[in-house]
This record gives C-alpha cells, sequence and structure tokens, in this order.
C-alpha cells in the first residue's frame, strides 16, 4: 500500500461517503494492518491510499482501549470541546515535518462501523487530536496549511 505524499493533488480533495459498505473491506483490512505493522503510524484517512472515500482508521492511544486499532466510516462531528490544546502533529503524508496546531481538548463523532451499526463516540486526549487530523484530511486540508496560515 503506497502513501501518497503532500504534493499529490489527490490528497485535496473532499472525499465522499461510502454507500456499498461491501466495496470497502478490502481497503478496511490493509489500512488497519498498516496500523498494526507500522509503530509509528496512529492514524490513516483512505485517501492518502488514493481512495476519497470517507474512512479513516486509528489506533487509539487513551486507556483502557489503548493499543486497539479501530475503523470510522462516515464520521460527523457531532460536539466538541470549547477547551483548546496546542498539538505538535506530524502526518504520514508530510514526512519530516511538524506543525503546531491548536486543536479541541474532545470531540464527539458519529460514525459507522464494517459491519453497518452507528455508533457515537467521545474521543480525549491523543485520540481527539488525531481524530482532528483524519477529519481535516476527508476535507482536503493538511498539517502543512495551518503553518502556512501562521505565516
Ligand atoms: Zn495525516
Amino acid at each position: 500500500m503506497k502513501i501518497l505524499t503532500k504534493d499529490n493533488p489527490i490528497l485535496r480533495q473532499v472525499s465522499k461517503d461510502v454507500i456499498d459498505f461491501d466495496s470497502i473491506k478490502t481497503l478496511v483490512n490493509d489500512m488497519e494492518n498498516y496500523l498494526r505493522n507500522n509503530k509509528n503510524a496512529i492514524g490513516l484517512t483512505a485517501v492518502q491510499v488514493g481512495q476519497p472515500l470517507n474512512v479513516f482508521s486509528m489506533k487509539l492511544r487513551v486507556k483502557p482501549y489503548e493499543g486497539r486499532i479501530i475503523t470510522l466510516i462516515n464520521p460527523k462531528v457531532i460536539g466538541i470541546s470549547e477547551e483548546m490544546i496546542q498539538s505538535s502533529e506530524g502526518c504520514l503524508s508530510c514526512p519530516g515535518i511538524y506543525v503546531t496546531i491548536e486543536r479541541h481538548k474532545e470531540i464527539l463523532v458519529k460514525y459507522s462501523k464494517v459491519n453497518g451499526s452507528v455508533i457515537e463516540w467521545e474521543f480525549k486526549g491523543g485520540d481527539a487530536l488525531c481524530v482532528q487530523q483524519e477529519m481535516d484530511h476527508l476535507k482536503g486540508k493538511l498539517i502543512i496549511d495551518y503553518q502556512e496560515e501562521k505565516l
């Protein structure tokens, strides 16, 4: 699986909702395996592997679910904390670059699982930060854009 890097125009596309969940089973498997096999990777969106669909996988880091890998399909943000924190972030698509970004401390997301069931999950700590970067990817936004906003 090849991960696209920042100059690839596909990364700027706005991802579309998944309609046929069966059609993404292999994609989800590949994305979850990538996170499983790459220790430093904590989040990966479908668009980063060339498929602009509203799907991302992430490795949870907050107890009691640390180490678990989950996949969110058609995620929608339904709540955010007013409290913000400074987050120093890297991205698989922007190798060697780290950007400090102001993110919400907590985020409530509604999404579908691969089996089609819909759930709501409140992400906190590092998990909340990861979700916000992945949601940015789905809109075609990269961490380097925050760097440019500050200049
Ligand atoms: Zn990223």
